[in-house]
């Protein structure tokens, strides 16, 4: 044997020892690799989308890593794939997980200088790599990396086998890092360009594509350099491989693209979650746990990093108004808080909801419209007594009741907010917040079936204890949330359908998969009939009543005011015939409060904006319902000519009935006297024609109520005795005393009509002036200010 054979043959042996010493470390390295488990090629800790009402993005949440947004292929344009396959895998289409053509220049360029670069690894190889071999950055050694890139061109290979290159490309797409702390291609399109993946050009495309060789290092934000760098040579490559034209090319790279990644940076804001979303995510996680049984901690990871969409039920346009009118400050006159709260009338959704005044800079804070429990004054009453009175046909809206001095039935009395305005229908009680006629009704109805209706409406923090008689005007140990007032009243706009609020329809994973689904929980409160009775009757507290200081022009509106003790809650909830609105105004610390207009103010403003673009709708009116004329004094038919012409004015009104219930007796309370206008007193046969005058009185008044004014005078026998001859009545009435006489005639309307016990309509009915009384409102109006 030579030397030469020698020398070639113990190199061969070498050669053959080194291959089978290299096969047996491939074997087993191999033989270490992670078994390939589909789930973990896919990546996990997605960015969570929240959309509102019309689908429209309002926020994305992102915990650690998880700022991440999946996009399927068919929404990354061309230009984009061709980017990323042109500068990390030109091969992509023609090779089976390794590129064995890059791998042999690699080992060339490696053995000729010592240089053993990452450039071959595959685009199967990168998203096997980030997702499954994800150890790889605690490699120590030069065999920890000769091993890993054993293992990650078998999965490779393996993973080719069973998906196809689409599938490979789309979760290599929604993996990749691309530098500040976003995670594939959706995530940086937002926080790069403001703007859907979908909707990238060939320059922004080619920024992308340009990231991933190194996420810090070319961040088109923190390193434009650099990354223009690297992006030209992006462009070099899908010039070069085909992708794009020379005039495509050109045109992308003029485009001066890191302008705008700056501008969109200082557009987005670091924010916390909206009053809105706080009550969502709450409901969302709470969702998870009871549905799903999900931890605490689950729940909360599944909506920072579970990539969800969540459609929620928020109406941007109504919570915008909200949070803007809740923070003019010219509103308050000191430190007061509000909660706001808008349903949907025809779903029960929450659209809108705002939990205290100020800039909201922490996200999950205690949230006024939800869990403050606070007293409901008198905003109860139409929930409460009146509902349950109604609908069980025990009185109609014109059903009257003595608004009188009354004490509860231990003997307290029982204190209205102004004076007592006598006789007044339920309407009338309605509309000036009668405490007495609400206790009236209460304690004919029974507080058992007041909490049992009260119940129908979702009021969940009142129980047994509260079955007490003050709670006939609001008063309970625990008090309500506005969030459950206003779901309660959103039910008198819905038809009488309760709604259990709620702040999403659907929670769907990244996978697409529904997670939660929510239908409304809805239960019958009240009948039809008995809501639009309510409703109708709730008209008039801002046509002529309590809630007057809320009206404005536009859309019919019904509602309710309310305030307990020394004004320290202040309510008012109403709806137009789209949805509710519900405000509360007080201390956080329970303290008096002097102003109480603000509250009425804040909801007209939030109302009136809100409905104005809302098509004019009138409030449906049921079947079975059906309208009488009747005496406001005594609830029978008015009488033409007497009811309507009284010395308290027009005291008829057209008001609504359940088929059956409208009353069938004529009038029985008031009364017409013949007065001689020259003497005030009744008239004698010697009184001149024109000195006579036909005043219509009440025939009864109970002492202490407003009715006094009305009632008729008792004259007894007497006569006029100013006329006492036909003499007298020839030549005693000339023309001057008519005049001085006649001084009666007009008296102007006061203001605003503030004039409890009149019902007719709204403030700006011109009513008959009372020629009895000089003072036809005496004293009442001014101090009647109630709840
Ligand atoms: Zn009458
Ligand atoms: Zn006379």
């Amino acid at each position: 044997m030579s030397r030469k054979k020698i020398i070639l043959l113990s190199v061969l042996g070498t050669l053959l020892a080194l291959i089978a010493a290299g096969s047996v470390f491939v074997g087993f390295t191999i033989a270490k690799a992670p078994s390939l488990d589909l789930t973990d090629v896919v990546p996990d800790g997605y960015l969570t989308s929240i959309l509102d009402d019309e689908g429209n993005t309002i926020d994305t949440l992102a915990g650690v890593e998880a700022n991440r947004v999946y996009v399927t292929l068919d929404q990354v344009p061309d230009d984009l794939k061709h980017a990323f396959i042109a500068i990390e895998d030109e091969r992509f289409y023609r090779h089976k997980g390794i590129d064995l053509i890059g791998v042999s220049r690699a080992l060339v360029e490696g053995i000729t200088t010592f240089h053993f670069s990452q450039g071959a690894s595959t685009i199967t190889q990168q998203l096997i790599k980030n997702n499954v071999l994800t150890s790889w950055t605690e490699e120590q050694t030069f065999l920890d990396k000769v091993e890993r890139k054993i293992q990650e061109q078998y999965l490779a290979l393996r993973l080719e086998r069973i998906r196809s290159k689409d599938w490979v490309l789309e979760n290599y797409l929604n993996t990749i890092n691309l530098g500040g702390g976003t995670w594939g291609v959706q995530a940086a399109s937002m926080r790069y360009f403001g703007k859907s993946v979908s909707e990238l050009t060939l320059s922004e495309s080619a920024v992308l594509a340009a990231v991933t060789k190194s996420p810090a290092g070319f961040d088109p934000l923190n390193h434009p350099e650099a990354n223009n760098e690297r992006m030209t040579a992006v462009l070099d490559n899908m010039l070069a491989q085909e992708y794009i034209s020379q005039e495509a090319y050109d045109a992308a790279l003029a485009d001066n693209v890191y302008e705008r990644i700056a501008q969109t940076h200082t557009d987005r804001k670091v924010h916390a979650l909206s009053w809105f979303e706080d009550a969502l995510l709450n409901s969302v996680t709470e969702d998870l746990m009871t549905q799903h049984g999900y931890t605490e901690d689950e729940a909360w990871d599944a909506v920072y990093r579970g990539g969800l969409t969540i459609k929620s039920t928020q109406n941007t346009d109504l919570q915008r108004i909200c949070e803007e009118e809740v923070n003019n400050d010219a509103l308050y006159s000191g430190d007061q808080q509000v909660s706001v709260v808008i349903t949907n009338g025809s779903d029960g959704s929450v659209m809108a909801i705002v939990g205290g005044r100020g800039t909201k800079d922490s996200s999950l804070v205690y949230n006024r419209a939800v869990e403050s429990m606070r007293q409901a004054g008198s905003t109860i009453k139409i929930i409460g007594e009146y509902a349950a009175a109604l609908d069980s046909g025990r009185i109609t809206l014109g059903t009257v009741l003595d608004d009188e001095p009354y004490a509860y039935s231990d003997g307290t009395p029982i204190q209205n907010a102004g004076n007592y305005m006598g006789k007044t229908t339920l309407r009338g009680a309605i509309a000036w917040s009668s405490n007495i006629v609400a206790l009236k009704v209460y304690q004919d109805v029974g507080g058992e079936a007041v909490l049992a209706g009260l119940k129908k409406f979702g009021i969940s923090t009142l129980d047994q204890k509260d079955v007490v008689e003050p709670l006939a005007i609001g008063g309970s140990y625990h008090g309500v949330t506005n969030l459950e007032m206003t779901a309660a009243y959103n039910s008198l706009c819905a038809g009488g359908t309760y709604t259990r609020p709620y702040f999403y329809t659907e929670v769907v994973d990244h996978d697409g998969k529904v997670l939660l689904s929510r239908e409304p929980e809805s239960s019958r409160a009240v009948k039809a009939e008995t809501a639009f009775l309510l409703t109708r009757a709730m008209m008039s507290v801002f046509d002529y009543g309590t809630g007057i200081t809320a009206a404005f022009e536009g859309l019919p509106i019904a509602g309710k005011t309310g305030t307990t003790n020394d004004n320290k809650d202040v309510w008012t909830i109403g709806y137009c015939p789209y949805f509710t609105c519900g405000v509360w105004g007080g201390f956080d610390d329970n303290s008096a409060q002097s102003d109480t207009d603000y509250v009425k103010i804040l909801w007209k403003n939030i109302m009136k904006r809100g409905t104005s673009d809302y098509i004019y709708r009138e409030f449906e009116v049921p079947e079975d319902i059906t309208t009488a004329t009747i005496c406001t004094k005594c609830g029978n038919l008015a009488v033409e000519g007497l009811c309507d012409s009284t010395v308290q004015g027009d005291m008829t009104r057209t008001e609504y009935f359940v088929s059956g219930t409208a009353p069938t007796k004529k009038c029985k309370c008031h009364t017409e006297v013949r007065v001689c206008k020259d003497s005030g007193m009744k008239a004698g046969p010697y009184c001149p024609y024109e000195s006579v005058e036909t005043r219509v009185y009440l025939k009864e008044a109970t002492p202490g109520t407003s009715d006094e004014k009305y009632l008729a005078p008792s004259f007894g026998s007497e006569t006029c005795t100013e006329h006492t001859s036909l003499l007298e009545k020839m030549f005693g009435g000339d023309d001057d005393r008519s005049g001085f006489w006649g001084d009666d005639k007009e008296t102007e309307e006061s203001d605003e009509g503030k004039t409890p016990g009149n019902e007719n309509g709204s403030r700006d009915d011109s009513r008959e002036p009372d020629p009895y009384n000089t003072d036809p409102y005496g004293g009442v109006w001014d101090f009647f200010f109630g709840p």
